[in-house]
């Protein structure tokens, strides 16, 4: 409708639909935010055409977005993988990413060491479906095979599993699904590329929780999986289904994050190194969990699949949980949340929190005592990350 065409209509109707003097098609330097449900047309033979494929275009946000295809296009790059899906969360990236495979009476084999909320949903509301799980120790070669069933149809782990840092090994698990013919989808939300890119390693799908290291100022929720086109087109159908899509603003803000991603992880693996040096020499703390350091279990492991060891770290300290309370309340630099991955350090007691909902022997099991403290190490100044450590290590 032409400007001079308003000027029969009242001023609420102007308002609403009057097309504006500011050009709206300038150049932006920067990506435009495309905050929008619905899409126009330059005439009805136009958006049919868009409507029933035959030009390409946008009709409805849940079923795309500018923004959200560009995200899903920079982390299929990131990964190396040929396409890629974004989700409202990393947890609709996972039950999206499963849901596109499984059937009732299907099977699926999870490392054990796997982030609490994926656990629950595995054995709440997917276990709900006839869709059974195991969860196995990764570390053990007999375990994970014995657990395969026929009906086993997804191997899934996490390359570096909280809050202990257990390191999966990625050729062993290539191995393993190709040769009982699963498909493995890897978590790769703690060690983001350029520390690993699991697709190399034979992942078939690779999961990211894009409120981590992707966003990385802790001010989004958001999911990515990255894989095959065949594989992640019928993600995207079940995505655009279920409804788990992200928003365009939280695509908008992760492809921002994704820009500084490979300066903030530098920052975050060698700040988390000097740390977790510090602790383990430190006689308050008992055990530090950090697989850069020599004394981790599967150091050589990690040293050899990944390129830097995180930015997560955990640490088991001289005492008990009120030794704990006392050195978050003492802690000026780290702040206690839940999250991770973030530009600011972050403390958090899993026993208490993240694993609150495990019994006392799976936690155990996990090694998961009162006395551990994890932390998400940020890109401050480590001399100041010591200190603050060291000053609240002293009042226990
Ligand atoms: N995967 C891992 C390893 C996580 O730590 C989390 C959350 O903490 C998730 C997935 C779920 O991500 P979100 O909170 O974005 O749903």
């Amino acid at each position: 409708m032409k400007q001079s065409d308003f000027k029969k209509f009242k001023i609420g109707t102007r308002i609403i639909r009057a097309t504006s003097h500011v050009d709206f098609n300038v150049k932006s330097h920067v990506p435009p935010i495309f905050q929008t449900v619905n899409y126009e047309y330059e005439n009805a033979e136009d958006g049919f055409a868009v409507f029933n494929g035959a030009k390409q275009g946008y009709v409805y946000t849940r079923d795309g977005n500018p923004n959200t295809d560009h995200l899903a296009e920079l982390v299929a790059l990131l990964e190396e993988g040929e396409m890629a899906a974004t989700t409202a969360s990393g947890m609709a990236a996972i039950s999206s990413a499963i849901l596109s495979l499984v059937k009732p009476g299907d099977h699926i084999v999870s490392s054990k060491f796997i982030y609490g909320g994926t656990r629950a949903w595995l054995e709440g509301p997917l276990n709900d479906q006839n869709i059974s799980s195991s969860f196995v120790n990764i570390l053990d070669e007999q375990e994970i095979i014995s657990a395969i069933t026929p009906a086993t149809k997804i191997l899934y782990a996490e390359v570096l599993a909280n809050p202990n840092l257990i390191v999966a090994d990625l050729d062993l698990l290539s191995k393993i699904a190709k040769k009982n013919n699963l498909v493995l989808i890897i978590d790769n939300t703690f060690t983001p590329p350029p520390i690993i890119q699991p697709l190399k390693y034979g992942a078939d799908l690779v999961i990211h929780s894009a409120t981590k290291y992707l966003g990385g100022h802790g001010d989004i929720i958001g999911g990515v999986i990255v894989g095959s086109a065949g594989r992640i087109q019928n993600i995207n159908k079940i995505i655009k289904l279920y409804g788990g899509v992200s928003s365009p603003f939280n695509a908008w803000l992760a492809m921002r994050g994704l820009k500084t991603l490979a300066v903030r992880l530098d920052n975050h693996c060698r700040n988390a190194l000097k740390v977790a040096e510090f602790l383990d020499k430190h006689s308050k703390v008992n055990q530090v969990y950090y697989p850069g350091l020599a004394s981790h279990p599967q150091h050589k492991l990690a040293a050899s699949q990944l390129n830097g060891f995180g930015g997560m770290l955990a640490f088991e300290i001289k005492g008990d949980f009120s030794a704990v309370k006392r050195i978050m309340d003492a802690v000026k630099v780290f702040n206690f949340t839940v999250s991770l991955g973030e530009i600011d350090s972050l403390i958090m007691h899993p026993a208490s929190t993240s694993h609150v909902s495990l019994s006392d022997k799976d936690k155990k099991a996990l090694g998961i005592t009162d006395s551990l403290i994890r932390l998400s190490i940020g890109i401050e100044d480590s001399d100041d990350l010591i200190y603050d450590l060291e000053q609240a290590l002293e009042l226990i």
